[in-house]
């Protein structure tokens, strides 16, 4: 026994682990975990239309743009040292295959040209779903009222080659269907598209955190729900399954979505893989703090770089977050 060796004095002198906290260069010194904006990335929704900045009202701070007025939000984004944006398109019109998401003059291929032409160096990653553009608001075509897998992966390979066309540096499904890895990983290499990336939101949960987001992209479903094809919140085992699956069809990056709710199942992928892991702190997730935060309950900004920090924490190199902007802010505010 230790405590017989060293007598009880020494071990609680040996175990005196606020020696560790004394100061704020020992506490700097002993951080096993640091945000850098590098690993931050910015959600951005793009609409069509001229001259339009649009608050949305359920997520405080954060506007749909559109292309000629994205620019400024974005140089505003890299002035504060963001280097990252994902990109989400909200199309004026609406239709049962979702056309908008594939069409080469949509809101998204048309902010990536635009994007990589002002910001070249900018990584512009771009989100690969229908459900922006279905008249339905689900992740693809239906068939006898469910999604019908084999009939969207066609259309999710067509978006993702539309984009990566377009200048996009990442692609993104998250639509959740069987397969979608592979199939849009094909559809680029055979479009010469070899070095595009391609992240997948391989573990996306069927979550009540989208909320503000389905008013941003004004992506509610029309009927039913998504839980035929998003995962339950109460598994984990099965989100290793999807991402195993994701990395064996090729993904190049994995993402779990949403994050706080689930840092348990980003630590599991990061002991199983060494594959990058990207977390996406949701709507919701930035709007209970905001919300909370404007009534004086919670401190917006300790709160919102300790969910951050507990996302890295928790193994994630990537953070996907409305908070970005002010994140990079108060990052450089530190320093
Ligand atoms: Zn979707």
């Amino acid at each position: 026994m230790l405590e017989e060796r060293l007598g009880r004095k020494e071990v609680e002198a040996g175990s005196k682990l606020r020696r560790l906290r004394r100061t704020d260069a020992i506490r700097d010194m002993l951080s096993e975990n640091r945000l850098h904006v590098s690993s931050l990335v910015a959600p951005v929704f793009v609409r069509d239309g001229e001259h339009v900045e649009e608050p949305v009202a359920s997520m405080p701070g954060i506007s749909r743009y559109s292309v000629d007025k994205l620019s400024d939000h974005v140089g505003r984004l890299t002035d504060v040292g963001i280097r990252s944006v994902l990109l989400f398109g909200i199309p004026d019109s609406k239709d049962d295959a979702g056309t908008g998401a594939y069409s080469a003059d949509g809101p998204v291929p048309r902010a990536i040209r635009e994007l990589k032409s002002q910001y070249p160096t900018l990584v512009v990653a771009a989100d690969v779903c229908l459900c922006e553009y279905t008249s339905h608001g689900h992740c693809g075509v239906l068939e006898g009222g469910t999604v019908s897998n084999a009939r969207t992966l066609p259309f999710l390979a067509k978006a993702a080659t539309q984009y990566a066309d377009a200048g996009a540096d990442i692609v993104c499904p998250s639509a959740m269907m069987d397969g979608q890895v592979l199939a849009i990983r094909k559809a680029l290499d055979e479009s010469g598209h070899e070095e595009e990336l391609l992240m997948g939101y391989s573990a996306k949960y069927a979550s009540s955190f989208y909320g503000p987001f389905r008013d941003a992209a004004r992506s509610a479903p029309s009927f039913g729900d998504r839980k035929g094809y998003q995962m339950s919140p109460a598994n984990s085992r099965e989100a290793m399954r999807e991402i195993d699956s994701d990395i064996k069809e090729g993904a190049d990056i994995v993402m779990v979505k949403p994050a706080l709710p689930y840092l348990d199942v980003i630590s599991k992928a990061r002991s199983r893989h060494d594959v990058p892991i990207a977390a996406y702190s949701v709507s919701g997730e930035y709007s209970m703090i905001k919300a909370s935060s404007a009534k004086g309950w919670l401190d917006e900004r300790g709160a919102a770089m300790e969910v951050a920090t507990s996302i890295k924490r928790a193994g994630a190199d990537i953070i996907i977050t409305y908070f970005a902007e002010q994140l990079a802010v108060w990052l450089r505010e530190e320093q």
